[in-house]
């Protein structure tokens, strides 16, 4: 069965299609600029030519219908009609606290999707107009949708609750949700298949470090903690998300500056993390690897605190789980960058690890990069949310 996995943002839309028997991917592509001057379509099917078409896609339907058309087109196309697509997988940000796990969409899911709106204002509504396209372009096709937040409700309740009064909870669910889970889940399991082990019978630690950072502790295949907490400003530091800051910086900072706190909370969002950090130098880690071998101090304060921070959460972790078996390192940065994994390893000798320097040299391949007397292995394994949609979507679907 062909799965079309569909990942919406505000004014973009990503979208692969991928074989569920065989988990090859057999096109891919995506829209930017919906509803915006100058939008256009990216399509490539798999082994073939990328094409680019700037055409105009006033919403979400006719960016979903030109994703449509492309896939079935006669000459660049992969399946002869939409009857060829046998189910939709859409990516959603947050379930709340109703979705522990990925649910075939009806009417009451869309329903219970759209109250979870008030914790994810800019993904949520999205993630629902797309899912409302597809049902206008393929009424009768499934859809299931798969939530970035539900991997992590099996966190216990000392891992999910702030310090907060307990009736903010009560009252608006004030609590840790944490994100990326359809990676962790992904990656954790990726990594028990590699080592030839039980997933249940492992302790994990995943570090999903791309653009939006994130950590999370699995214990006997069960996530029991995690970095980002209500929204994904929490944890690690970030592209340009600051991540754990002290609250009081938020009040103290409107003061000084003279802002609103939206204007703090978007210095936070947009304007901090490496970027910030590395006074606006980049919040590409390519850029700021050459500065900091370059021996500059805003490439190195930059990496080091970052590479720090990913060394304190894992310790938290081990502390969690009471030990570690394995850490695995993915996403853009977790994937490609040798000089982050070894920052962060290097603090973690009293674990007894050790990395092989020539194998951490490699980029972006599956493989394990610790010595084999290493007391804890170290992994990079390749994210694929988009594999991990696809099987989630087949198997509710079958
Ligand atoms: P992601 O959000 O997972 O797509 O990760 C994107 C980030 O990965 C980019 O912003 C870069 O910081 C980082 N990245 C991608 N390629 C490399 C590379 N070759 N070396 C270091 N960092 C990289």
């Amino acid at each position: 069965m062909n799965i079309l996995v569909i990942n919406c943002g505000s004014s973009s839309l990503k979208f692969q299609l991928i074989d569920a028997e065989t988990e090859k991917q057999i096109a891919k592509g995506l829209c930017e600029r919906i509803g915006i001057e100058g939008s256009r379509l990216v399509y490539q099917p798999a082994g073939g030519e990328k094409e680019e078409t700037v055409t105009p896609m006033p919403d979400h339907t006719k960016a979903i219908e030109l994703v449509l058309n492309a896939l079935t087109n006669e000459k660049t196309g992969v399946v002869k009609s939409l009857d060829e697509i046998g189910a939709v997988g859409h990516r959603i940000v947050h379930g709340g606290e109703k979705f522990a796990s990925s649910t075939i969409i009806t009417d009451e899911v869309i329903e219970a999707i759209k109250a979870c709106n008030d914790l994810a204002p800019l993904h949520n509504p999205a993630n629902l107009i797309g899912i409302d396209a597809c049902k206008k372009l393929m009424p009768t096709t499934p859809m299931v949708g798969v939530f970035d937040t539900a991997f992590h409700q099996t966190m216990p309740k000392e891992a999910y609750l702030y310090g907060l009064p307990y009736e903010y909870y009560e009252k608006y669910q004030v609590r840790r949700y944490g994100f990326h889970g359809t990676s962790h889940s992904y990656v954790s399991k990726r990594a028990a298949e590699l080592l030839g082990k039980k997933y249940e019978d492992l302790k994990i630690i995943v570090c999903h470090l791309g653009n939006g950072a994130s950590i999370s502790a699995v214990k006997d295949g069960k996530c029991v903690d995690t970095s980002m907490g209500l929204t994904p400003l929490e944890g690690l530091i970030m592209g340009t998300r600051s991540g754990d800051i002290d609250p009081a910086i938020i009040e103290f900072l409107a003061h000084k500056e003279k802002k609103s706190i939206d204007e703090i909370m978007t210095v936070l969002n947009k304007k901090s993390g490496v970027l910030g950090l590395s006074d606006n130098l980049s919040s590409d880690f390519r850029d700021l690897e050459k500065s900091y071998n370059a021996g500059e101090d805003r490439g190195l304060r930059t990496i080091q605190t970052f590479a720090y921070r990913v060394a304190k959460y894992i310790g938290a972790y081990t502390a969690a789980m009471n030990g570690v078996d394995v850490i695995c390192f993915t996403a853009g940065v977790g994937e490609n960058s040798p000089l982050v994994r070894n920052l962060a390893c290097e603090r973690l000798g009293y674990l007894g690890i050790a990395l092989d320097q020539e194998k951490n040299n490699k980029r972006g391949e599956e493989l394990e990069v610790s010595t084999p007397d290493s007391k804890v292995k170290v992994l990079v394994v390749p994210t694929n949310e988009e594999l991990a949609i696809a099987r989630e979507t087949a198997a509710l679907v079958k």
